[in-house]
């Protein structure tokens, strides 16, 4: 009987071991996984060196709450991220630039097209005194400063007398 005893209050001292065991063996790895994630998570983020070592740090010190901090304090927005992005605008700018479209039919135009080849819309003027193309709305010439200096309307009829 006395046996009986001892054997399962050491069985029963031992599954409490391993199961201590198996928790801090559970909690180490989750604890060195986050430390990685951080590292990982960080890195595709900011290549500012100390900002990365803060968050592995703060992975490593704090093991779970010091990833929560992380989670509120990392960047919003991943390199990856942010490069599409720029791309995406140089993208849409390069759109604006090169696909330029006639205002009446929607032709496309070059830019230095002075009207529309599929509707004949005026599109640009030529500069009387350089020759530089102008958009229609601009009074003076930006390349050579004709009609500058006289307000918008005098420069206007200016630009129709001979120079
Ligand atoms: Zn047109
Ligand atoms: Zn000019």
């Amino acid at each position: 009987m006395g046996m009986m005893r001892l054997a399962l209050a050491s069985s029963t001292s031992s599954l409490i071991g391993y199961g201590i065991t198996f928790l801090v063996a559970y909690g180490v790895a989750l604890w060195i996984s986050s430390v990685i994630w951080a590292w990982r998570d960080i890195r595709s983020r900011t290549q500012d060196f100390i900002f990365q070592i803060f968050a592995v740090g703060l992975a490593v010190v704090f093991p779970g709450l010091g990833l929560l901090v992380y989670l509120v304090l990392r960047p919003r927005q991943t390199l990856a991220d942010l490069y599409e992005r720029q791309l995406e605008e140089e993208s849409l700018l390069a759109e604006m630039t090169e696909r330029q479209t006639c205002p009446t039919c929607h032709y496309r135009v070059e830019s230095d097209f002075q009207i529309c080849p599929s509707c004949s819309t005026k599109l640009r003027r030529s500069c009387p005194r350089c020759d530089h193309l102008l958009e229609l709305k601009w009074n003076a010439c930006p390349y050579c400063g004709y009609g500058a200096g006289e307000g918008g309307r005098s420069s206007a009829r200016s630009s129709s007398r001979p120079v």
